[in-house]
């Protein structure tokens, strides 16, 4: 976590990218323990975002390759939910191990295709593999209950039995800790999984899944299912549908998550929703704006802006919003070095894919056509690439543009002004999402009532960054269903089995 943090420092080495002398680079999907080709042998190429070179073809599965991954989790499963949580915790606590041993390979892997500056990229392993080494302790603490019963010479015993099988759907942004925030509770609890990768992103996938293997886990238990964006859907479908699945677990964005969430719903599944988010950042006169300003670049800038718990509103009282926003330009001035990320010295490298690109670069045009001020930035970074934007603050916008309600996954801050707290909180709280949010103040009534009111599943106080695997990370409203990391992360993949002992 403490590389996390400093994710914005640049790196040491600099590195060209050459996918041959790449460790961990897999190009086959893995089922059943086979490094195996889609059945139709479909392949479908993984670009780096920095300069759109092909760094692998990999297989572009579909519901065929889908179902034959659950029936292999499925098969597994039946042997796996009886192994001790002590020999489940050894595994988990090998594949942590072999993770952190292998983390400079797996932050080329993760710069190379979802083109996060290097030092991230590690941060990221480090971070990811936390949650393994976090569940593999929590495996041991799975206990049920019992209770003392109404009746004589009887008691009650709340056990807690896994889900089954788990659909693995993630995104992009975080292409390991996403899967391992996962992956490492299912496992703990007893499940066995399907994972099907971001289409941007399957090669970090494929890495930790050898990783796993050589950490022991027999074959079965963890599956990988690449697919391109456009067979995605169907291989989403089967994912959702099949009866063999107990449980779909996906982080993405709230527009895929309610399609699934609809799928899952014809087999009454159980669903874990880790989904976008509108997160807001508040800043009141008591606050140590120095500090508030470092961490407002911590939660604006981490991954350049595509993290759904970055802020995406910053909301300054008037009475320091000039003194914010000049110290927060003089920051960005200082550590945002825009370029690929395998570069030394880079902090801020591409978006994901044109896509993202040009959703950010019309969200601030929609903004500046409106009146909307440019403190800097403002523009495509076109000198490093077409999927490079300037590290962005933009004042003076208005409920009526586009970029105010919407998540902007990019680098812009749109920075507003307030007067009051109940002012800040009906701007923080109107919205259909309720991620993080996060309160700067010295006042500690005051940081008890924001605590209090503000309609987020996490709040940090003086803090910009929430992400550990000891807390309880989600949201509510439209954020998601369930919570991850923490021992309710463990809980999420399993349900409660009522005995009733009956003395004869
Ligand atoms: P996305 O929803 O487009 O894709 C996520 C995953 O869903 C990918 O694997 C994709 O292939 C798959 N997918 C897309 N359509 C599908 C379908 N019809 N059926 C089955 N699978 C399908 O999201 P993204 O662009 O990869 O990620 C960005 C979003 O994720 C943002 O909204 C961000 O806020 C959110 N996110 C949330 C969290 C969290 O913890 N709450 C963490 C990271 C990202």
């Amino acid at each position: 976590m403490v590389i996390f943090r400093s994710s914005l420092l640049s790196n040491t080495k600099s590195l060209i990218m050459d996918y041959r002398n790449m460790h961990f680079l897999r190009k086959n999907a893995y089922i059943n323990g086979q490094w195996v080709n889609a059945q139709s042998n479909a392949v479908f190429p993984v670009l780096n975002p920095a300069d759109d070179k092909v760094i692998a073809e990999i297989p572009d599965m579909d519901a065929a390759d889908a179902k034959t991954a659950i029936a292999a989790a499925t098969e597994s499963f039946r042997t796996w939910k009886y192994t001790t949580a002590k020999d489940r915790a050894a595994m988990l606590r090998r594949w942590y191990d072999l993770c952190v041993k292998n983390q400079d390979h797996l932050a080329e892997i993760i710069t190379a295709e979802a083109g996060k500056p290097l030092a991230e990229a590690k941060g990221e392993i480090v971070y990811g593999s936390s949650f393994l080494e976090f569940f593999a302790d929590t495996a041991r603490h799975i206990n049920g209950e019992v209770i003392p019963s109404p009746w004589p010479n009887k008691q009650i015993m709340l056990t807690r039995q896994p889900l089954g099988v788990v659909s693995v759907i993630t995104p992009w942004n975080f292409p390991f800790a996403m899967i391992t925030r996962k992956v490492g509770a299912l496992l703990a609890a007893g499940c066995t999984c399907v994972i099907k990768p971001a289409e941007d992103t399957p090669l970090t996938a494929l890495a930790a899944a050898q990783l796993a293997e050589e950490a022991g886990f027999p074959k079965g238990i963890i599956n990988v299912v690449t697919a391109s964006r456009k067979n995605a859907p169907a291989v989403g479908k089967v994912l959702c549908e099949d009866p063999d699945v107990g449980c779909i677990s996906f982080t993405g964005s709230t527009h895929v998550g309610k399609i699934l969430y609809g799928m899952a719903a014809k087999g009454v599944k159980r669903v874990s929703l880790e989904l976008g988010g509108n997160c807001p950042f508040i800043v009141f006169p008591s606050a140590d704006i120095n500090h508030a300003v470092e961490q407002a670049m911590m939660a604006k800038f981490r991954n350049n802006g595509q993290a759904c718990v970055g802020a995406n509103r910053f909301l300054i009282h008037a009475d320091v919003f000039d003194a914010f926003v000049e110290a927060f330009k003089n920051k960005i001035i200082e550590k945002c070095i825009i370029g690929p990320g395998y570069k030394a010295g880079v902090t801020c490298g591409p978006l994901i894919n044109i896509e993202q690109a040009t959703k950010v670069k019309s969200l601030v045009e929609d903004a500046r056509g409106r009146g909307a001020k440019v403190v800097i930035g403002g523009k495509p970074a076109l000198e490093h690439g077409t999927k490079f934007y300037e590290s962005t603050i933009l004042t003076d916008v208005k409920p009526e543009m586009k970029i105010y309600g919407e998540e902007i996954f990019g680098p812009v801050a749109v920075c507003h002004k307030f007067n009051t707290e109940e002012e800040v909180l009906e701007i923080a709280n109107s919205t259909r999402t309720g991620l993080g949010s996060y309160v700067f103040t010295k006042d500690l009534g005051q940081a008890f009532r924001m605590s209090q009111k503000l309609e987020f599943g996490m709040v940090a106080i003086n803090d910009g960054v929430l992400s550990a695997a000891e807390p309880a990370f989600g949201g509510i409203k439209e954020s998601g269903i369930g919570r991850e990391g923490s021992k309710h992360g463990v809980e999420e993949y399993t349900d409660i089995k009522y005995t009733l002992f009956s003395a004869l």
